[in-house]
Parts: structure tokens; C-alpha cells; sequence
């Protein structure tokens, strides 16, 4: 059975039991502080579990994109050395909230594989839990006695709260849960152990493919358990796993989720896959990276320098560097692949086909930059390896190379062994702990438990029409960083607070008390479905009634970035082509930052015409339509610009000036011509085939103009002009350069001079033509007499010094012939001197300069220079 088919009667069979089919979550998260990736299909219900949002229907199924290479659940150092765990895999899953529990969710398993995928029963394991004591928990005898119906009992074995308790992450909601395994060994294998022994042994060939998790408890921050208001159920299949049982492989390579990008590995690579361990570890990872970094980009995610761009970036780089050193590929080639993941996948991801060029270009760019610091890691290497005394190479060393420039500790060993040498391992270990260390202090932030005043679950956002109302607080908590120190985190029963999202910061402003006490909110962020306000201190009073009063003015410049980025989006699409797709974006009051997709440069004249062209819009004062409600297939129907990796409902917000319309759930001005103006600041590049621009508008722009003409009034003033700067600046440039023409002819001659004095005034000193003096030359004509002499005689030593603006130069000049002779060395002797002046310097053993700030340390320098030849 192709992979295609085994994915649609997943979703068709539990659409069969009347699940809703819902679309996989994006796979980068956007909105969860706890959370960067998607790392199980529950994510996107989380909500849900909490009793914090109801969904549209008890019962949900569908196939969601994971990601699992950070935090709790980080399978990356496995992939490729396995054959069954992946960075990105699809997780297959069927949900009830608070409807079915584990009879009907063990009955329907187990149909699903038994009786319409037909698997042998004779291959199937399945886990309990077992209880722990810890926790207070006893063993989940009622799953057990349900199983019991389908699968002998002695295929039901006990799990412990390691393999058989499911948690998301530190905290949140949990349960037990109920495996079921494939033992997939030869006849031969399993007459020598049962698979009974290898359950949960991370054994290749018998392994989980599906976990039933039976939600019922939420983990709180201190760590202990609380019931959910509801039971749940929580499933999740190994896409990849169930295609290799149901294709009869023995690994999820092997299975035509996988084979078509092997296969193009080989051909370009020139190499095969099931010959030699090294290379087919290295295709398998290249295979499952490839896949894990497109869906990224298609995500919208780039690959960058912090955060989930980081995770990103070093997925790639790991692809890279196994090609680099077990298929020795120098240059890039895991962009050549793209075009087979989505030929392969785009009817289920239709993302990867509209993000295709993008993807590519991301990744070529990405394999360009990390194949040159390979290139600059191994020169690097090499002269650690030259310079050291010793067989061992500090893990220090090897240290600095891996993080100042991302050289990869494995290749550093593998090279070091290649060599002869050893790392010091535990040193390395050391210094990356320490590293870690640090960044967890610098980030940790503790969470408390929240406290509840009002059972509230809906907090209504009333901030699209008012900027302030009455309202009461339904519950808060603490939080602490190293960072922030303590702060306090609000939630409303309403709020006309904006929660940062869509680019879009979030809303300041503060809360009034009935007795006109103030608390500031510095801030609105949105977890989930909540909207946080964050606070430094709690009001003393928290049942009071309190006046929400949002910061006007910085709404106001705020909306009008934000329309104003709707324009420029649009006039980027009109003037340089509708390839232009935004990629990221960043609205304050202060400016707006866009990101988006083009190839080239964007030129000081298009920049122009776009800059033109949002201010015709804003002339036209074209008002604000908005629709809060409009099912999301209307909206796009009639035009609407959504963004890729961004999680729509059913119903979706509209914003629209003129022809100008976007998905959008920020804020606006009511009108264009409130934008004022809008002025384009800063182009540039930020990724392969991404680019950035910077603008103002309203008293942004207010404020730009200010500036320039009160800067254009002190250049009149400075200028003593009134009318024409240019023509002055103009004239007394051209005056300028024929000064420093004249200057330079003058010093000349004075050199000229110099030299004929200097000649006859050179003592000698041990059969050496010597002098040591401070003289009063420029840079460049000082060091062209100074070789002029060095022509005339074969026993040259002299020393110069000058001043210049408070600095001190020394210049040491040293016939070539003297330096074989007397072991003498210009380098050396203006280093030595330098510290006289406070500085430092070198050049070559005949002639050799050195800078300092020092210039009373210069008749010292002059004393000390005669014993180099006494
Ligand atoms: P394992 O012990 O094999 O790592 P798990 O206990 O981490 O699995 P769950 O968190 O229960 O797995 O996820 C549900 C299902 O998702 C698993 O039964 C398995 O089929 C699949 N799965 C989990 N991790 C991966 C992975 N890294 N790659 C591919 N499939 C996976
Ligand atoms: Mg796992």
C-alpha cells in the first residue's frame, strides 16, 4: 500500500466514527512560550485539555507535522543512526475532549490495525501503566481489563511512568497512556527472544508505533497533579513507522515516504545507500533533515542565529557536515533535493510547492556560508594541531573553534584521530556545560501556579473599538527572571489591551483602582488562547473594579505602521511583482520592519516609486473595511493575502483599504490619510532571496522631517548661508584638495631638506650609520625618505618619531644587510619600544612601525633604541 493511501484511511476511518478532519498546525509555533516546535499532534488542542477553549467538535482526526530536535522531546542525536526515529515526522492522531475514553479509543485501534490494515495480531505488543508510587498512582487496571478482550494476556505488559506516563512538557496536561508495539524480526530472531523482552528496549526492529494517552491529569508548577475538569483521549501514530510495517520494511528509509529522496542522493552524490554504515547514516540524515528544513521555511521559519532559527540553522548544518565528510560533497547540493521532497508531498503540504524557490534558495545559501566555515574551521585546526606540544588537544581549543565559528565538535574529533591525536573530551564536555550554565541562568524564567479570583474561561478582546473599559481581574500569577526579576502576569473577564501578535507589539498603558491608585502594564503578550498583561507590582485591591486605560498615543503610531504596512505590501507587489510575499514582519509605534521575498537588490528608484506609491494611498484617504467574521475560504475567494505558516480558524478577520486586503488581526487606523506619511528608512538583506525595509510614518515621519530641517538649518548657519549649501559645500571642497595638494608638495621638499641634513648628521656607532630622532613629517612622505636613505647606505639603523594629534608614531628602519649580519629586527625593535608609547606595531625585520597613545613616552623610546647596537 502506497504511503498516500495509508494516510487517508487513517483520517477516513475515524471520519467514520464522526471525527472532524481537521489540517496539521502549522509546524513552528508562534504563540506558545513554553513551546518552539510542534513536537505532537496534541499541541494545537492543548486549549482544549485545559478547559480554556471549546473546540467545534468532541471528536477530531488528522495527520500534524512534528518536529522534535529541542526541549523535553529531542530525538536529533538519534536520527540517521536509527532507522526509525526522524526529526520531522507526521504524527497520525484521533482526539476526543470529553467525549469517548479508553474503551472506544482501544476498540478503534485496534480495528484499525487488526481488521483494515489488516496487520498480523501475532506481530502486536501492547503497554499498561504500571502505577507509581511517587505520584500516588496505581496501575491502569482499566485499560488493562478493555485489552484483555482483544490480545492475550500475555502480549499486555507493564509500563513504567518513564514509557507509559505522557507528558508534554514540564508542565501542563498528562496521563497515562497505552502502547502498542510491532515486533518485526525474522522467524529465526524470534524463536531466540521474545518480543515480550524487547518492548521498550530500543530494539530497531521491535518498536512503538502508536501511543494511546488517556489525558486526565495537569502537571502544576510546584509538579504536582490535578485532575482535568474532563477526560480526554490523545492518540498518536508514527506515520513513517506504520508505512514501514504495512510495506513490510525493516526501516523507515526503506519505505516510498523516503525512497525517492534516497534515490536522488545517490545520483547526486554519487554514491549508494546499503553498503557501508558511514554513508548510509550520513544519506539517512540528509534525507530527514532535508525534510524537517523545508517544512521549516515553508513555515515561514528561516534559519538565523537565536531561537527556533538556531535549531533550524544546526539541523541543516548537521546535514551538511555529514555530507561533507562521508560523502565529500564541497559544495552545496541538499538544495537539489527540494525539488524531489515536493514533487513527492504537495498534495497533502501544499505549502512546499508555493514556498519551493524560497526553500531552495534558503538552503543553498545556508550550504554556501557553513562550507566556507568548514573550509576556515579545518585552516584553523591545522594550526592548532602545528602548535601543539602535546598528543592531546585541549578541549578549550576545540571548544572555541566550535562556538566562535560553529565548527563541529564531531568533525574535530574525527580529524584529530585521522591525525593521531586525542581530545580532550571532558574538557570540551566542561566548557560546554559552562556555556550552558550561563545561558540557562540569563534565560530561565519560573512560572508560578495560576491563582483564581473568577471562573472566566472567555476573555474577550473589545480593544478593535475601545481603548478603555471597566474590567476585573480573573486570575494572575507570578513569574521570575534573571532578566525582568519578578513580575506579575493579568488576566481580564475583557480587556482592550492589543496581546503582540501578527508583528504587532503589544498594548501599554495601566489599570486605575476605584481610589485612583495606578499599576502599570508594560506590557500585553497572548499565551494560547489567553491574553497576559504584565505588571510589576499587583494592585492592592485585585476584586476591584478597574478603569483599563490603553496608552493612546502609542496605539495610534502603532496602527499606523501597522496600515502602512498593508500599503507597502502592496506597493512592493505592484511595483516589483507579485513574487513578493511577505516573510516576517515588525510593527511599533517607533517604525515598521517587512520582510520579504525578492531576489535582487531593491533599487533607490523602486524603493522610490514604492515609497510613492503608499503615499498616494494615504492621499486618497481610502477608509478602513473591516469584516471580523468572514469564513476564511470567502475571504481568500475574494482576494484576501493570507501568510504561509500562520494557524487560521474557520472564520477569519479582514482588513481592507481600497485594493489593498489582507488577513489580519491587528489594529488599524480608521482612515489612510491618518498615516500621514510614510518615508522608507533602511533596504536590506537578511537571508538568500530575503530581503527587509524599514519606514515611518506618522510622528515618526513627523519627527524625521524635523530633524532634517533643523540639521538643513545648522549646516545654512554653519555654512553662513542662506540659500544655495551646495554651492558653498562645493567650492570648499574644491579648496580642500587643492590645499592638501599644495601640503603635500611642500612636505616633500621639506623631506628633501631633511634628508640631506639627516645624512650628514648620522653618528657611527660600531661600525653602524645611526641616528635616533623625533621628526615632524607626515606618515607617508616619512617613510619615502626613509627608504631613499636605506638606498644610499649597506649599515642603515635609524629610528624616527612623530606626533600627530596626540598620537605617537615610531618608524624603525634597518638595512637589509645589517639585519643577517647583526641579528637586528625592525618588527622586534618597535614592538619592544612600543611600550614606551603605549602601543604597539610590527613589520618586517628591515622596516617596521609602531603606534601609540602615548607621545611623551617618545625621547624614552629615542634613549633606549642605541643599546640594540652597543
Ligand atoms: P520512542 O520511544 O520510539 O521514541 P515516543 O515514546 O517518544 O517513541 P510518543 O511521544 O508516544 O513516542 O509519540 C507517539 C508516536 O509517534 C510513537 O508511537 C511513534 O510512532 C511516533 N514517533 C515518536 N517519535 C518519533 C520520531 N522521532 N520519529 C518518528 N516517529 C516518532
Ligand atoms: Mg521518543
Amino acid at each position: 500500500m502506497q504511503s498516500q493511501e495509508i494516510r487517508k484511511q487513517f483520517l477516513s476511518f475515524f471520519e467514520n466514527k464522526k471525527h472532524t478532519i481537521v489540517p496539521s498546525a502549522p509546524m513552528v509555533i508562534k504563540d506558545d512560550p513554553t513551546l518552539m516546535f510542534t513536537n505532537a499532534g496534541m499541541n494545537q488542542f492543548k486549549e482544549f485539555f485545559l478547559g480554556n477553549k471549546k473546540p467545534k467538535n468532541t471528536r477530531l482526526t488528522d495527520t500534524q507535522k512534528c518536529l522534535r530536535v529541542s526541549g523535553k522531546h529531542n530525538d536529533l542525536e538519534e536520527v540517521g543512526k536509527d532507522t526509525y526515529h526522524h526529526t520531522m515526522f507526521e504524527m497520525l492522531g484521533n482526539w476526543s475532549f470529553g467525549d469517548y475514553f479508553k474503551k472506544e479509543a482501544i476498540q478503534w485501534a485496534w480495528e484499525l490495525l487488526t481488521e483494515v490494515y489488516k496487520i498480523d495480531k501475532e506481530i502486536l505488543y501492547v503497554t499498561v501503566f504500571e502505577g507509581d508510587d511517587k505520584e500516588g498512582l496505581g496501575k491502569d487496571i482499566e485499560a488493562y481489563d478493555i485489552w484483555k478482550q482483544y490480545i492475550s494476556e500475555d502480549r499486555i505488559l507493564n509500563g513504567n511512568k518513564k514509557d507509559n506516563f505522557w507528558e508534554m512538557g514540564e508542565q501542563g496536561p498528562c496521563g497515562p497512556c497505552s502502547e502498542i508495539h510491532v515486533d518485526i524480526r525474522s522467524a529465526e530472531e524470534k524463536a531466540k527472544v521474545s518480543g515480550k523482552e524487547l518492548v521498550n528496549q530500543d530494539h530497531p526492529e521491535v518498536i512503538e508505533v502508536w501511543n494511546l494517552v488517556f489525558m486526565q491529569f495537569n502537571r502544576k508548577a510546584d509538579s504536582s497533579l490535578e485532575e482535568l475538569p474532563a477526560q480526554h483521549v490523545d492518540t498518536g501514530m508514527g506515520f513513517e513507522r506504520l508505512c514501514m510495517v504495512l510495506q513490510g520494511k525493516k526501516s523507515n528509509y526503506d519505505t516510498d515516504v523516503f525512497t525517492p529522496i534516497i534515490r536522488e542522493i545517490e545520483t547526486i552524490t554519487n554514491s549508494k545507500y546499503g553498503k557501508d554504515e558511514n554513508t548510509d547514516i550520513a544519506i539517512r540524515v540528509i534525507a530527514d533533515h532535508l525534510r524537517a528544513v523545508s517544512f521549516a521555511i515553508a513555515d515561514g521559519q528561516l534559519p538565523g542565529n537565536t531561537g527556533a532559527g538556531y535549531v533550524i540553522r544546526r539541523i541543516l548544518r548537521r546535514a551538511i557536515r555529514y555530507g561533507f565528510t562521508f560523502l565529500n560533497e564541497k559544495d552545496p547540493f541538499i538544495y537539489k533535493l527540494v525539488d524531489t521532497l515536493e514533487n513527492q508531498m504537495h498534495d497533502t503540504f501544499p505549502e512546499l510547492r508555493s514556498q519551493k524557490g524560497i526553500i531552495e534558495n534558503v538552503i543553498k545559501e545556508e550550504e554556501h556560508s557553513f562550507l566556507r566555515t568548514l573550509d576556515q574551521g579545518l585552516q584553523l585546526l591545522d594550526n592548532v594541531i602545528s602548535n601543539s606540544k602535546s598528543k592531546i588537544i585541549s578541549g578549550k581549543k576545540a571548544f572555541e573553534l566550535y562556538d566562535t565559528y560553529g565548527f563541529p565538535i564531531d568533525l574535530t574529533a574525527l580529524i584529530l584521530s585521522e591525525k593521531g591525536y586525542d581530545l580532550d573530551t571532558e574538557g570540551f564536555e566542561n566548557e560546554l556545560q559552562k556555556q550552558k550554565e550561563r545561558s540557562r541562568k540569563a534565560t530561565k524564567i519560573e512560572t508560578g501556579d495560576w491563582h483564581v479570583l473568577i471562573e472566566d474561561d472567555e476573555e474577550e478582546f473589545v480593544g478593535y473599538d475601545m481603548l478603555h473599559t471597566k474590567v476585573k481581574i480573573t486570575r494572575y500569577r507570578k513569574i521570575t527572571s534573571k532578566k525582568e526579576g519578578e513580575m506579575y502576569q493579568l488576566i481580564f473577564n475583557l480587556t482592550p489591551f492589543y496581546p503582540e501578535g501578527g508583528g504587532q507589539v503589544g498594548d501599554k498603558g495601566y489599570l486605575e483602582a476605584p481610589n485612583g491608585d495606578v499599576t502599570y502594564i508594560l506590557d500585553t503578550k497572548k499565551e494560547n488562547s489567553l491574553i497576559v498583561h504584565f505588571v510589576k507590582n499587583l494592585p492592592d485591591n485585585l476584586e476591584a473594579v478597574f478603569e483599563a486605560v490603553v496608552d493612546t498615543d502609542s496605539r495610534r503610531n502603532t496602527a499606523a505602521n501597522h496600515s502602512a504596512t498593508h500599503l507597502l505590501h502592496q506597493g512592493l507587489r505592484s511595483v516589483l511583482g507579485t513574487h513578493v510575499e511577505q516573510k516576517g514582519s515588525m510593527v511599533s509605534e517607533d517604525y515598521l520592519r517587512f520582510d520579504f521575498s525578492h531576489f535582487t537588490k531593491v533599487s533607490a528608484e523602486e524603493l522610490k516609486q514604492v515609497e510613492e506609491f503608499v503615499n498616494a494611498r494615504i492621499r486618497e484617504q481610502l477608509p478602513l473595511e473591516e469584516n471580523r467574521n468572514i469564513p476564511y475560504q470567502q475571504a481568500i475567494n475574494e482576494g484576501a493575502v493570507a501568510l504561509f505558516g500562520e494557524k487560521y480558524g474557520d472564520t477569519v478577520r479582514t482588513i481592507k483599504f481600497g485594493e489593498s486586503m489582507e488577513l489580519c488581526g491587528g489594529t488599524h487606523v480608521k482612515n489612510t490619510g491618518d498615516i500621514w506619511h510614510f518615508v522608507i528608512t533602511y533596504e536590506s538583506a537578511v537571508a538568500a532571496g530575503v530581503r527587509r525595509i524599514e519606514a515611518i510614518s506618522a510622528d515618526g515621519a513627523k519627527q524625521y522631517f524635523e530633524n532634517q530641517s533643523e540639521a538643513y538649518d545648522k549646516v545654512l548657519e554653519v555654512l553662513k548661508t542662506k540659500n544655495d549649501p551646495v554651492k558653498v559645500i562645493t567650492s570648499l571642497q574644491e579648496e580642500n584638495a587643492a590645499l592638501k595638494k599644495e601640503i603635500e608638495s611642500l612636505q616633500k621638499a621639506k623631506a628633501k631638506g631633511l634628508k640631506k641634513e639627516l645624512r650628514n648628521g648620522l653618528e657611527e656607532v660600531n661600525g653602524v650609520k645611526f641616528t635616533a630622532q623625533k621628526i615632524d613629517l607626515d606618515q607617508g612622505a616619512l617613510k619615502d625618505m626613509v627608504f631613499e636613505l636605506g638606498n644610499e647606505f649597506k649599515n642603515l639603523f635609524v629610528l624616527f618619531a612623530s606626533e600627530n594629534n596626540g598620537k605617537a608614531l615610531l618608524t624603525c628602519y634597518i638595512s637589509k644587510e645589517l639585519v643577517a649580519e647583526k641579528d637586528l629586527n625592525a618588527g622586534k625593535v618597535v614592538r619592544e619600544l612600543g611600550k614606551y608609547i603605549q602601543g604597539g606595531g610590527g613589520g618586517q625585520p628591515f622596516f617596521a612601525t609602531a603606534g601609540g597613545k602615548n607621545p611623551a613616552g617618545i625621547p624614552e623610546a629615542l634613549e633606549k633604541v642605541k643599546s640594540y647596537i652597543l
